[in-house]
């Protein structure tokens, strides 16, 4: 038995996750396969990776098998007892480009344990258990939205979802004459971990500040009352709820100008306000600005370091690429990946 699940991208709504507030990803044709069958003993194979993991117990080994027990813990913890399985994994998904391999393989895995043990369990719940395995036992501190696109995602559509309620709406992805690509700046400074929780740390400062529960409840005239960092923080996760919803009316026009004046929008409020991009990424949306037929681009996820995503015209974005990786490689001695962004469906049996 054999299941895939998607990678996703996240169209705009950058740090806006664990704010109570809107994002707009989409999952993408690349995909983390898990097959599934019964053996004497837990043993994960990472195709991928070249490795096999044999467990006597779950137990954290501080690798890629801990996504796969994470999982399985998971579903323990809510009764579900599975019995000794031998889980392939093999995979078109990059791993660490911002494309969330980490949830694909989380998603991928549950809902193979589900379908090969006859599990029933609705598709949000499979979403928190697929989220759990990383926050409790990987131990990252991720939002909903990775999960949650793995398993809802519908090809030809991105989904505005609101992550403070959970709900959702399909937006259909008509590209016509468009496409995404995203670059991969191949940095991940050392900063990003401490930073991404500082600025967890700056937006709970906010709601301190403001004496209120939610981000959500926050409004542009609460901006009056804060100062310094915190005034920045606060302006770019209100901004970046708006620039969202205003995407999310830019895609049901198609009107991609637009929508690309949204993302380097997004990319300036995330580099000047929010403070979490760098030098390599920032060069990257700076020489794709003004390039003939590119209508948009930002960073994309934590920051210090990942992928830049890339809205233009049909083809344009081809004949600019060999450019843009000279003139990365001259700045920075490094050499930058492209990876085409096309639309896929949720995890599913294949
Ligand atoms: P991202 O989710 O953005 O790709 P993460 O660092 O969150 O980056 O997750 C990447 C990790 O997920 C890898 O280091 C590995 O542990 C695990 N992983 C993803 N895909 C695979 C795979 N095909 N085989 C084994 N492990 C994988
Ligand atoms: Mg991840």
């Amino acid at each position: 038995m054999k299941v895939k699940a998607p990678g996703r991208i996240n169209i705009i709504g950058e740090h806006t996750d664990y704010n109570d507030g809107y994002v707009l990803p989409f999952a993408v044709d690349k995909f983390v396969e898990v097959s599934i069958e019964r053996s004497k003993r837990y043993e994960f194979y990472s195709k991928t990776i070249g490795e096999v993991v044999v467990l006597e117990k779950f137990e954290r080994l501080g690798k890629w098998s801990d996504y796969v027990t994470g999982v399985l813990v998971a579903l323990e913890k809510r009764g579900y007892k599975t019995e000794p399985v031998r889980i392939e994994v093999d995979s078109s998904l990059p791993m660490g480009a911002g494309l969330s391999s980490s949830a694909a393989l989380e998603v991928a895995t549950a809902y193979a344990v589900c379908e090969f043990f006859g599990f029933e369990i609705p598709k949000l719940e499979l979403v928190k258990i697929a989220r759990e395995a990383e926050v409790e036992f990987v131990g990252v501190k991720c939002g909903i939205m990775d999960q949650f696109t793995a398993v809802f995602g519908k090809r030809g559509h991105a989904i505005f979802l609101d992550t403070m309620t959970l709900q959702y709406e399909y937006v259909p992805l008509e590209l016509s004459g468009c496409e995404f690509n995203l670059v991969d700046s191949n940095v991940k400074h050392e900063l990003s971990s401490s930073e991404y929780n500082k600025r967890r740390q700056e937006c709970e400062e906010v709601l301190k500040t403001l004496g209120k529960k939610s981000f959500r409840e926050v409004t542009f005239e609460d901006l009056k009352v804060l100062k310094g960092v915190l005034f920045k923080r606060a302006k770019h996760v209100l901004e970046e709820n708006e620039r969202v919803k205003k995407s999310v009316e830019a895609l049901k026009r198609g009107d991609f100008e637009e929508l690309g004046k949204l993302l380097f929008q997004s990319h300036e409020s995330l580099r000047d306000l929010y403070e979490v991009s760098c030098e390599e990424t920032d060069f990257i949306v700076d020489y794709l600005k003004g390039e003939e037929g590119i209508l948009g681009a930002r960073m994309v996820g934590g920051g210090f370091g990942g992928g830049v995503i890339v809205l233009s015209r049909l083809g344009t974005f081809e004949r600019l690429k060999d450019r843009l990786a000279e003139a990365y490689r001259e700045r920075f001695g490094l050499e930058p990946s492209f990876h085409s962004i096309g639309s896929a469906d949720g995890v599913h049996r294949v």
